[in-house]
């Protein structure tokens, strides 16, 4: 599964050896009723490196079960919340201590680089897990001053409201950022005092299992954590419909964030998405071309493009955008691809066979709608399911390819002339995850900030993350925010208790 197994961590070798993965149900790591499994893929080799279960629905009612037990158990119920508080910063630094391990099973199940899965996916994912924690003691409701207009003169009412946690929680994760998603969902389910059933991607499940075991060293109760492997048709259907399901929270495709949605209103149960999006970059005419074509490669070909906030539609003023043009091209064909465990390489593989061909087809379709090939456009000649940094050019960003989100290392340069023709452009989406402004001109940032529809708007970079910033969509992006305080109260609900003295 790599050109140097000898250099892989003894543990990742170890997990990897086991061949046939197992899911933790209710503290026990069981195999899928009726034993059916899906292969694993390494998209580097294209080689099968062994297997997880494929949970049954049965299953799911079994996991689901065992997450209310231990939501309605002493152990985790009243547990107090520094402790909760502590045992997520226990689970924090196992992380850290094997930040290795998971930056090497990222690479060889998802394709990524180890290096930049441990320097980002991982390093953001245990933040995550230690902001969190430090909420778990913080978690308060408010007095309220009240006179009901109804009640005589002399009655007094004292009336305040309590945060509770909202129960069982379904994680439906993707398979761009597998390990960092899982933290997301976690963190804050954990630190509110729900418990989880657990649903990686069913093509990258390898780095929530082994999270999985670290949560069981952490000593989190049984039942607290279960996850379950599966496709999203069988397994993840019967996840999402199970009436004892009190909160859904979903990162991946608007479609199915759409079936999520409907089916989380069938029980009521709350929920967040975060889900596609088509995120622009702006350049205005005073950003500096070097400047603009580092940050355009970083946007869109980070994580190979398979970003939700890929800036991958350039709007780049046209007094420039020749200079930023060929900037880019160069930068593009510079980055140096391979597999994940080679430290050399920039960008790896894309994740499976289903989406290069679905990359490749959106090639093909910026060809024939006519925008110009820069540079890329085609499988990088090598086995695995590389595609080269791909840059087309347009006047028409009504082509489909400065439309869809293709997920993949393909951006679309934009020349503009006027800024108020293109805050009209970048918004005409039907996504509004993020956007980007390049620019020194602080009137004119500060005046398009309001005027873009998206949940972030970074100035002068792009990608720019942190546990304390909430992120999520407007429009088809999504609804409510992961990370920050915003994404701890979504897993909480609030009492009001009112008290006739
Ligand atoms: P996907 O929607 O196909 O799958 C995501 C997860 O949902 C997987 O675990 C899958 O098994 C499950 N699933 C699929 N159908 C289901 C169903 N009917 N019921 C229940 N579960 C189901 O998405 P993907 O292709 O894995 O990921 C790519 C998408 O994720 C992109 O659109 C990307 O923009 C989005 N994404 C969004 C964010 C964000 O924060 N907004 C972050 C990462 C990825």
């Amino acid at each position: 599964f790599t050109k140097h197994p000898h250099d892989l961590e003894n543990k990742t070798r170890a997990f990897l050896a086991r061949q046939n993965h197992r899911m933790l149900i209710g503290g026990q790591w069981v195999d899928a009723l009726e034993n059916k499994r899906i292969e694993v893929e390494n998209p580097a080799e294209e080689t099968v490196i062994g297997s997880i279960p494929l949970a049954h629905p049965d299953d799911v009612n079994k996991a689901v079960s065992c997450a209310k037990s231990a939501f309605n158990g002493d152990d985790w119920g009243r547990m107090r919340p520094s402790a909760r508080q502590n045992m997520l910063l226990k689970l924090a630094d196992l992380i850290e201590r094997d930040a290795r391990i998971i930056a090497e099973l990222e690479a060889i199940d998802n394709g990524k680089s180890a290096a930049i899965a441990e320097a980002v996916d991982i390093s953001l994912g245990l933040e995550f897990f230690r902001y969190m924690a430090g909420w778990a003691t913080k978690i308060e409701g408010s007095t309220l001053d009240v006179s009901m207009p109804f009640a005589p003169a002399d009655s007094d009412f004292t009336a305040y409201t309590r945060r509770e946690p909202v129960g069982v929680v379904a994680a439906i994760i993707p398979w761009n950022f597998p390990f960092l998603m899982a933290c997301w969902k976690l963190a804050p389910a954990l630190a509110a005092g729900c418990t989880v059933v657990l649903k990686p991607a069913e093509q990258t499940s390898l780095s929530a299992l082994y999270l999985c075991e670290l949560i069981g060293e952490a000593n989190f109760p049984d039942g607290v954590v279960n996850i379950i492997t599966g496709e999203g048709q069988s397994t993840g259907s019967a996840l999402i419909t199970h009436p004892d399901i009190n909160k859904i929270s979903f990162t991946g495709s608007t479609e199915v964030g759409q079936i999520i949605g409907r089916a989380a209103m069938d029980n009521m149960a709350r929920v967040t998405l975060e889900l596609g999006g088509k995120s622009p970059m702006i350049v205005l005419a005073d950003c500096d071309p070097e400047k603009a074509a580092q940050g355009a490669a970083a946007a869109i070909f980070f994580n190979h493009g398979q970003t939700c906030s890929a800036g991958s539609r350039l709007y780049v003023h046209r007094s420039i955008s020749d200079k930023v043009l060929d900037r880019l091209a160069e930068l593009a064909e510079a980055i140096p691809l391979g597999p994940g465990l080679d430290p050399a390489a920039q960008m790896g593989p894309l994740v499976s066979r289903v989406q290069l061909d679905r990359v490749c087809r959106y090639i093909e379709t910026g060809r024939q709608e006519g925008a110009r090939l820069v540079t890329g456009g085609e499988r990088a000649d090598r086995k695995g399911y590389y595609v080269k940094p791909t840059i087309f050019a347009t006047e028409d960003d009504s082509m489909v390819i400065a439309k869809d989100e293709i997920f993949g290392p393909v951006l679309v340069v934009i020349p503009f002339d006027d800024i108020e023709d293109v805050v009209d452009r970048a918004n005409d989406s039907r996504y509004g995850l993020a956007a980007s402004i390049w620019s020194n001109n602080l009137s004119q940032v500060q005046r398009l900030i309001p005027k873009l529809k998206a949940g972030t708007v970074w100035v002068n970079g792009h990608n720019m993350l942190d546990a304390n910033i909430p992120f999520g969509g407007y429009k088809l992006s999504g609804v409510g925010r992961d990370m920050g305080k915003q994404s701890l109260d979504s897993y909480l609900e609030t009492k009001s208790v009112v008290i006739a003295l």
